[in-house]
């Protein structure tokens, strides 16, 4: 989609430090990271948000929650422990209106979301 950085990213205009790449997704370090590791994984296809995914096109989800699984062992946060995070909409902190799971990990998280 047209003024989508995402979609940028995955056709190649901007560039990114790529984690992990399949057929459905791209997984690549945050440029602006919030831990030791940060990386985002976005579904190549061009989905707003979580809410935009409806009954029978939940492969998606599938294919994000296996990628986190592989970024984890990649950045070697497979068995000490990480965070998954989707954010949906305004209030849920959300800039960039292409669906995408932040996993982060690297050290202890804090208990408490803000
Ligand atoms: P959101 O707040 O929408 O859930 O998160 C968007 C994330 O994308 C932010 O953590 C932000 O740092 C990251 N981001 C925004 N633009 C770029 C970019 O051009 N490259 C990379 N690698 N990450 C980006
Ligand atoms: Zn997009």
């Amino acid at each position: 989609m047209e003024d989508c950085i995402f979609c940028k990213i995955i056709n190649g205009e901007i560039p990114c430090v790529k984690v992990y790449e399949t057929e459905k997704v791209l997984a690549f370090d945050d440029i602006n990271p919030m831990a030791p590791v940060h990386v985002v994984i976005i579904p190549k296809e061009h989905i707003p948000t979580l809410m935009d995914v409806t009954q029978g096109k939940t492969d998606v989800l599938d294919a994000i929650f296996l990628a986190a699984q592989e970024v984890a062992r990649i950045k070697g946060i497979d068995k000490r422990g990480f965070r998954t995070i989707v954010n949906c909409n305004k209030e849920g902190g959300q800039l960039i209106f292409h669906l995408h799971m932040h996993v982060l990990g690297g050290k202890k998280l804090r208990d408490v979301l803000n």
